[in-house]
């Protein structure tokens, strides 16, 4: 009977949803009629009014690709391919990139100490999550702030967040100084297609990627946040026990060392 409730509360979610994208996507398409539905009837007029109907038409198009493409890359949820990571040179390699999405009102620091234990993850999904959560601080800092990169180690006890288990972390963390989230956007924060942004700028996909990426590596994520002042978002991964690689010396080297 439970796995049949569960079932029932699934399918809901999943109406829930197709219900909201199919609003979205409708508004989407209202634009792009609207706009050729205009053109044609002003053709024999000035050409730059047909223009500007046509160039609405043409957003009101390509905001719905957008949306069609990231349903698709979140369906397809690419697998996971991990590998031993080591979060304080991954962060290190990824502040020009910061840079150039943040632009220049928005002032990156990084505060990974050398030292930070591996962790085994797929690298690339951990470059989404950062991005994602940068692009978030950025919305929410309306493009002036200053945001914070930081990789720390950490011991858990069980349930420290979310429902962890007891043990040895990586806290990988994104702080921001933007507008924070009200308790009740908080609960809802990882839930697929919750966004509190205007459509066509918000997709809701975020966090609840960055929720699936933690929980399949082992992880968890927690928010921590205040109205006016700012928000930390923080990915927990276990460190890895995988030995690093064995440097083999050259063979050169070696020649001669056996007996
Ligand atoms: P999206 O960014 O497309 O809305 P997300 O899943 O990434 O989707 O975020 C869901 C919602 O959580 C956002 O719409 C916003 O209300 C809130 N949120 C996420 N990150 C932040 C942040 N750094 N500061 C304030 N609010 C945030």
């Amino acid at each position: 009977a439970e796995a049949q409730l569960r079932q029932v509360q699934k399918m809901e979610a999943v109406g829930q949803l197709t219900g909201g994208i199919a609003h979205d996507f409708n508004n989407m398409l209202a634009v792009v009629v609207g706009g050729v539905d205009l053109a044609r009837r002003r053709l024999n007029g000035p050409r730059r009014e047909v223009m500007a109907h046509l160039d609405n038409a043409m957003e009101g198009a390509t905001r719905a690709a957008a949306l069609t493409r990231r349903l698709l890359s979140f369906a397809r949820s690419e697998p996971l391919l991990p590998d031993r990571v080591e979060p304080s040179q991954l962060l290190a390699g990824m502040t020009d990139l910061l840079d150039r999405t943040l632009g220049e009102r928005i002032r990156i620091t990084v505060d990974a100490p050398q030292d930070s234990w591996p962790v085994y993850v797929d690298p690339h999904q951990l470059e989404n999550a950062i991005v994602n959560l940068a692009v978030n601080a950025r919305d929410a800092m309306d493009g002036v702030g200053r945001l914070t990169i930081s990789a720390a180690n950490v011991r858990l006890a069980a349930n420290e967040v979310g429902d962890i288990r007891p043990g040895e972390y990586v806290r990988v963390s994104v702080t921001d100084t933007g507008s924070g989230m009200a308790p009740d956007v908080i609960e809802r924060a990882f839930e697929p297609f919750f966004t509190t942004k205007p459509v066509g700028k918000g997709t809701g996909l975020g966090l609840s990627q960055i929720f699936g990426f933690a929980h399949q590596s082992g992880g968890e994520v927690g928010i921590e946040s205040e109205v006016g002042k700012g928000t930390t978002v923080s990915i927990y991964l276990p460190r890895s026990n995988v030995e690093a690689p064995v440097q083999l010396r050259p063979a050169t080297q070696r020649m001669g060392e056996e007996e």
